[in-house]
């Protein structure tokens, strides 16, 4: 497999589904290896088994496949097991990557039936994504020699691979990219047993000792996201050995989990200053992102791209014409007296 890979950074928020360089070097053991060993998504990884399946009896390269969702739910690791069950070569870049790097350079190196996985595919440069459209669609690729009043073009035909791309932002994807992928496959966030499943595998490769509870009470609170479950559970392990238990039970659990910050729902601090802020500064009223960013110290967009999403989804909070509101539930959870406006 080769490696092309240069991610961003992401901020080190214990709760954040994005990883930076470092984490995600350390994921690979925990990682599925095959459609077997991935937990959840059934209807979608069912789905890519037949068409992975039916691709080799034909032996032909797979349609070009769209991983669709938020950071941490397993795009990359079901792009390595689709290389894997097709039996190919993996080569691994990403939009952001691709301003520097070469595109010509990479299609240049792939081999009949390869898998080109592109993360962040939302991200590419224009000029990339135009020539990348006739790779995708007619396996060739116009190279440009020399440059200025001499540069030519010459047509450089391709064997035919499979583009694996993964985007958190379908809504920033151009739609003649998204119409040369042959399948969609959105991801979900995952189910507490799920989670729970994953904690218990991690545990196991990890050799670790976790009772069903103390990997339920870590599935609880990782916000349906597998790289925050199997995050928690090396912070929860460290409390555990420090304290000189040899299992994480479920007092092991809620216990580390309360030093870091993180509650029964998967919340930190920044999600309760965000619910605060609403309940307690603004008493309530409806109140525009503009407002709230500048109340908090943060950037509207973070607010809106990092923190909201989980509230939103949690029916925490709600957005209305007028502006953001906490929820009936966004009360309960901070332990605030309801007051309907
Ligand atoms: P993404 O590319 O969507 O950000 P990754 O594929 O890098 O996410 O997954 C992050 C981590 O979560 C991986 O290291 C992997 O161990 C774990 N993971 C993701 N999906 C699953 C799954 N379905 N089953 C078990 N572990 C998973």
């Amino acid at each position: 497999m080769q490696h092309l890979a240069e991610h961003d950074d992401h901020d080190s928020r214990l709760v954040d589904g994005g990883a930076d360089a470092v984490e995600r070097s350390s994921e690979g053991s925990l990682r599925p290896r095959g459609f077997d060993e991935l937990v959840g998504q059934t209807e979608l990884v069912d789905n890519l088994r037949v068409f992975v399946a039916a691709a080799k009896a034909r032996n032909e390269a797979l349609d070009h496949v769209l991983l669709a969702g938020p950071p941490g739910l397993g795009k990359t690791t079901i792009a390595h097991i689709i290389a894997r069950e097709l039996g190919a070569e993996l080569h691994v870049t990403s939009g952001p990557a691709l301003e520097r790097k070469d595109l010509a350079g990479i299609v240049s190196h792939l081999q009949e039936g390869d898998v080109l996985f592109i993360d962040e595919i939302h991200r590419l440069p224009a000029v990339v994504e135009e020539n990348l459209y006739p790779a995708m669609e007619d396996f060739k690729f116009d190279l440009i020699l020399g440059s200025g009043p001499h540069a030519r073009t010459i047509e450089m035909p391709l064997p035919r691979f499979t583009l694996v791309g993964a985007t958190t932002r379908t809504g920033l994807l151009t739609g003649p990219m998204r119409d040369r992928f042959g399948f969609t496959a959105r991801m979900r966030y995952y189910d507490v047993d799920s989670l729970r499943q994953i904690v218990s595998r991690s545990a196991r490769l990890l050799n670790m000792d976790c009772a069903t509870e103390g990997a339920l009470e870590i599935a609880r609170r990782s916000r349906g996201t597998p790289r925050i479950a199997n995050r928690l559970l090396r912070r929860v392990r460290d409390f555990a050995q420090v304290a000189g238990k040899s299992t994480i039970d479920r007092d092991a659990a809620e216990y580390a989990l309360g030093r870091l910050g993180v509650d029964a729902r998967g919340l930190d601090e920044m999600d309760h200053r965000l619910l605060h802020t609403l309940i307690h500064k603004f008493s309530g009223r409806p109140v525009g992102i503009g407002t709230i960013a500048a109340s908090m110290g943060e950037e509207a967009d973070t607010i809106e791209s990092v923190y909201e999403p989980y509230l939103l989804q949690e029916g925490l909070l709600q957005r209305t014409a007028s502006g953001r509101i906490a929820t009936r539930l966004g009360y309960e959870h901070i332990g605030a007296p309801f007051q309907d406006h």
